[in-house]
């Protein structure tokens, strides 16, 4: 049984189809990349799953329908979404912002224990956990956004192009960082645009374009294939 199942899902804006017909799987703890162009439907994609858009189609989440799942009740059931752009708590702390993401815990040690493997992660947001979120780099940033996330104890990650906007140096770390959670259990479902940094971490790839998906395979598959390479790697 996959961990989420998307199958033929639909999403429109009024009258505009945004996502025509997208397919997806993803396993147990697995990093499935999901490229594409500017407006092919990425954001949408991970706005359904984490239901703050209504859908058509299959969209399950081990095994259950997600359809009938509120909005609120998402991060309950093993999702948690990291936006596009972050969406901070500006004026709040960067402890407060990750404390945040813990809002429906109620055992305190746990969420003391996620709170340093959050620093553990990004070393510098426990130096810097007292300052306001505004303060910090676009890159420092969306650390906060992923600790945010972290917070909630996903069992599925969802992160909407978490390398836009952020210095080349940072990037790196972002990109690790990822990595690291993959590797201590957590599935991470991750679009981007930068198609050479995630084809270097993701298991597996789908690419979408205008709202359906156009290509899958392992990453070694997507990099070697002539189009992606042409259009998506500039070779
Ligand atoms: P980007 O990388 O620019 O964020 P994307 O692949 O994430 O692109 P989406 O943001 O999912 O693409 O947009 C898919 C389509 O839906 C686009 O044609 C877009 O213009 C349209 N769209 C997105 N949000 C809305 C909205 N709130 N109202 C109307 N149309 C929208």
């Amino acid at each position: 049984m996959p961990l989420l199942e998307v199958a033929d899902l639909k999403v429109s804006y009024g009258k505009a189809l945004a996502i025509e017909s997208v397919s997806i799987r993803v396993e147990k703890g697995e990093l499935i990349g999901v490229l594409g162009p500017n407006g092919a439907g990425k954001t949408t994609l991970l706005k359904a799953i984490s239901r703050s858009i209504a859908s058509q189609g299959t969209l399950n989440f081990k095994d259950a329908s997600l359809h009938p799942i509120e909005p609120y009740n998402v991060v309950a059931k093993g999702i948690c979404h990291c936006p596009e752009g972050r969406k901070l708590f500006s004026e709040l702390s960067v402890l407060k912002n990750l404390q945040l993401g813990a809002y429906l815990r109620k055992n305190n040690a746990d969420v003391q224990n996620d709170l340093e493997r959050v620093f553990t992660l990004f070393p510098v947001l426990r130096e810097r956990q007292w300052q306001q979120s505004s303060t910090l780099s676009g890159g420092e940033q969306q650390m906060v956004a992923i600790g945010r996330a972290l917070m909630g104890r996903p069992e599925l990650l969802l992160l909407d192009e978490p390398s836009v906007g952020i210095a080349p140096r940072l990037k790196g770390l972002i990109f690790d960082s990822i990595q690291q959670i993959r590797k201590d259990g957590t599935a991470i479902l991750i679009v981007e645009q930068d198609a050479t940094s995630t084809l270097r971490i993701a298991d597996r790839v789908y690419v979408l374009e205008h709202g359906r998906t156009i290509r899958e395979g392992t990453s070694a598959e997507i990099a070697g294939d002539k189009y992606i390479q042409q259009i998506y790697l500039g070779v």
